[in-house]
């Protein structure tokens, strides 16, 4: 599933093929993908103007120049597929590498002025799409109650500790809650968990300060690098077929179940544990 990280990654590959181009002409395939679309949807958005591509969370928020901001998720197996004249097709999202282009999963396709063609195409049907007036935004049903964004101002450790303090919950279903920070994911909180050094199993309320300001820093770090090895994904893109490499990060934990921990100077094994549903990977040798 997309995390905050591949979603900007897919961001920032459809700005400049979509940032102050016109959506020339919009094709619905279906009337829902998981829940209906909007009425209206393909008249709605044909002929306006995208004037911003951005993000909240794992939301990709493109402002139109009529006052509404198409809201789209990518879901479980949701991406994005830029065809672009004379260029090899780019795909963006989860299972880029094991596209079909068959277009029976293709859903809605934007044709955007400059000739560039987007197609989303999702398989599960776990993405979504939706139109809001922009200035009221914050108030949507899906965007309403997210916690800041990590990489943002809002966030901190001053912020993570006020969240934390008295909480009973583990600290791994604490960073997984939305409303406390928005855009983590299972791979993301395993890493930043053990980056800072905190086993996922830990009260949340009982971690000090010291070690929260850590955390914050942690999770900062894994994300931002996590972005990086994405734009250099999508440099390389275009040279091949259209797979998308950013999926293949060289992981800490997640994913390591009984290989040697990568902690310098550390001799654990990384376990794994389903935790909330979700299995947790940590090493308990430098994970406290
Ligand atoms: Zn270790």
């Amino acid at each position: 599933m997309p995390e905050l990280p591949e979603v900007e990654t897919v961001r920032r590959g459809l700005a400049p093929v979509m940032e102050g181009r016109r959506l020339l002409r919009v094709i619905q395939r279906r009337p829902d993908l998981r829940w209906p679309l909007p009425e209206r949807f393909a008249e709605r958005l044909t002929g306006r103007t995208v004037e911003r591509l951005g993000r909240r969370s794992k939301y990709l928020l493109a402002d139109l120049d009529g006052g509404e901001t198409l809201i789209m998720h990518l879901g479980m197996s949701g991406r994005m597929l830029v065809q672009t004249p004379g260029a090899e097709a780019a795909l963006l999202g989860e299972f880029a590498h094991a596209a079909g282009g068959d277009g029976a999963h293709d859903h809605v396709v934007f044709e955007v002025e400059g000739g560039a063609r987007i197609v989303f195409n999702d398989a599960r049907r776990f993405g979504a799409m939706d139109l809001q007036p922009t200035e009221a935004l914050h108030a949507h049903r899906l965007l309403a109650s997210l916690g800041p964004e990590p990489l943002g101002n809002g966030f901190s450790g001053a912020y993570l500790a006020g969240r934390f303090a008295g909480r009973t919950t583990s600290v791994k279903a604490a960073l997984l809650d939305q409303r406390i920070v928005a855009g983590l994911g299972n791979i993301y909180v395993c890493e930043a968990l053990h980056r800072a050094g905190i086993a996922p199993r830990r009260q949340a309320g009982s971690i000090s300060k010291a070690r929260i300001e850590g955390l914050a820093a942690a999770i900062r770090e894994t994300l931002a690098e996590a972005i990086e090895a994405g734009g250099s994904s999508l440099r390389d893109y275009r040279r091949a077929d259209g797979e998308l490499g950013y999926f293949q990060h060289a992981w800490r934990v997640y994913g390591r179940e009984d290989e040697p921990c990568r902690r310098e100077g550390c001799r654990g094994t990384v376990r794994r544990a389903v935790q909330t549903g979700r299995s947790s990977f940590w090493c308990p040798v430098c994970q406290r």
